[in-house]
């Protein structure tokens, strides 16, 4: 169903703002975040006495309620409930950006289809303050969270995330930085250059740059404050050349109803040809296609 949200016109319910908070630099609060955070009538707080040092340091009196993975479902049908008698409400996380590997998703799943406007500010993120830094390609990027814990599972989302030709993004605790990057090392090769954010925005903030292999020696001594885990895209793979002649190739798939164009441009790609070269080929208008 198509529905369309325009933010800022004037609206019967009230609106749910996505307010992000600093990952360790109070200074990295936004005017705008703080305005919110002041003139709304609630704030959605994942740890409400975490939140409440930060209400103090910018003078905050708004009132706070508890919104964490532990109640997400109970809390939904009581903070939809305030929205649609007007109320305006912010949600915020511990830091950074609100749903990004913390709670929020299903809130604003619920508020887009209840039909209250939901209003995201920009503001700090671990995982994009740590990509312009990298050195790594910062796009395209693919950003995964925390993988999963469970050794069976960490391994096949590795694996399926092995020939990814995009710098891939992780967030991981310090207590299980070595053994991941270990893991990664087995699934991606140890020789895949990867980049660790440490400690973003604060004092100690550092940037590890290294082959898999040695980062995870690096870690498995030095692993301590919070981590942003970018690895390198894959290389991209070098098509096999098929023996079968390039003609026959093309003739089979447009033998199955493929369109000849279609065809010419899939067995290009296959064999890493132009498709001029395949078209010859196919049309036979060069002698052989054997030196192709
Ligand atoms: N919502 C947050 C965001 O927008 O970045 C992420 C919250 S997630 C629960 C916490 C993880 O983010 C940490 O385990 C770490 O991987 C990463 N992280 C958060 N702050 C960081 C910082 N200052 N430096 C490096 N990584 C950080």
């Amino acid at each position: 169903m198509w529905t369309q949200q325009k933010s800022f016109a004037p609206h019967d319910t009230g609106t749910l703002y996505l307010v992000p908070t600093p990952i360790g630099n109070l200074a990295d609060m936004t005017f705008r975040a703080v305005e919110t955070l002041r003139s709304v009538d609630l704030i959605a707080a994942e740890d409400t006495r975490n939140t409440q040092k930060l209400l103090n340091h910018f003078e905050i009196a708004t009132k706070q309620i508890s919104f964490h993975e532990h109640n997400t479902q109970a809390r939904i049908p009581e903070l939809l409930a305030k929205l649609q008698a007007g109320a305006s409400i912010a949600q915020v996380s511990d830091a950074g950006m609100p749903s990004i590997s913390d709670p929020g998703k299903e809130l604003v799943a619920a508020a887009v289809t209840a039909g209250i406007p939901v209003v995201p500010l920009p503001g700090a993120n671990a995982a994009t303050t740590a990509l312009i830094a990298s050195g790594l390609a910062p796009q395209p990027f693919m950003f995964y969270g925390f993988l999963p814990r469970k050794a069976s599972e960490q391994r096949a989302a590795l694996e399926a995330l092995a020939d990814q030709e995009q710098t891939i993004l992780f967030y991981e605790s310090p207590y299980r930085l070595a053994k991941t990057l270990t893991a990664m090392a087995e699934a991606f090769g140890p020789e895949r250059q990867a980049v660790l954010a440490r400690e973003l925005t604060k004092k100690f903030e550092e940037f590890d740059r290294g082959s898999l292999a040695e980062l995870a020696t690096w870690a498995a001594e030095n692993a301590r404050g919070e981590f942003v885990v970018m690895v390198a895209p894959a290389a991209p793979q070098a098509p096999v050349r098929s023996t079968v002649p390039l003609a026959d190739q093309v003739a089979a798939r447009v033998a199955t109803g493929e369109k000849p164009t279609a065809a010419i441009k899939a067995v290009a790609k296959a064999n890493g040809l132009k498709k001029q070269d395949v078209y010859n080929a196919y049309h036979g208008l060069e002698e052989e296609d054997r030196d192709l």
